[in-house]
């Protein structure tokens, strides 16, 4: 089983510090999860593969390289809006998907009400954009749907992750790559994070 990898960047770890802090308000939060996304996707992105091309420099001819897939970026809405324009400042050539998953507060069980992809996914690298792995529900149905989907080459990044969101999908995707900030203590009845963070996409958009 593939171990999850948190990005212990001291940036990371004093932004997420900041938006962990109750006083932190939208238009910061926004502010520090961009920096945080910018920081995590160089983590995620590290083992891309890459093929060799020749290049022409003014000079002479070389050896090169370029990513050997495209990028496909998913943000589960709503909180993954908030890491995907910081993302594509970095790879700006990436397409994007979009998954919207609820929660249902009685059940906590996921719920599709939107899906919009890009083709051809299984000649792609799908990073999967899940900012809080909670119980890991929304993050199984959306990686369950992008395989449908014909998504070969997945990735995980969540910004806060809890033990019983990463046991979920490590029951399904035992060798998937995985990547968060922080693996934080427990879920509480409802099915929040603690210490967490609160609601990030409420916390992101003032809801
Ligand atoms: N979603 C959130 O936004 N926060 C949590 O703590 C759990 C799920």
């Amino acid at each position: 089983m593939k171990k999850v990898v948190v990005v212990t960047h001291p940036l990371v770890q004093h932004n997420l510090t900041r938006l962990r802090d109750r006083r932190t308000q939208p238009q910061e939060f926004r502010r520090l999860l961009g920096e945080i996304a910018s920081l995590m996707i160089y983590e995620a992105t590290r083992s891309l593969g890459l093929k060799k091309l020749a290049v022409r420099t003014p000079l002479e001819t070389t050896t090169g390289s370029q990513l050997e897939r495209e990028v496909v970026l998913v943000p589960v809405l709503r909180a993954g809006l908030g890491m995907l324009d910081p993302i594509l400042e970095i790879i700006p050539h990436a397409r994007v998907g979009f998954i919207g998953l609820k929660r249902e507060e009685s059940t906590l069980r996921a719920h599709f009400y939107h899906k919009s992809l890009p083709k051809k996914l299984e000649q792609c690298e799908v990073i999967l954009i899940d900012p809080m792995l909670a119980t890991g529900g929304s993050a199984v149905a959306a990686l369950d749907f992008l395989q449908e989907q014909g998504a070969k080459n997945l990735r995980l990044v969540s910004l806060v992750s809890a033990p019983e969101g990463i046991a979920r999908v490590r029951e399904s995707y035992k060798n998937l790559p995985m990547f968060t900030a922080a693996i934080d203590r427990q879920l509480n009845d409802c099915g929040y994070i603690l210490p967490g963070l609160g609601d990030a996409g409420d916390r992101l958009f003032g809801t």
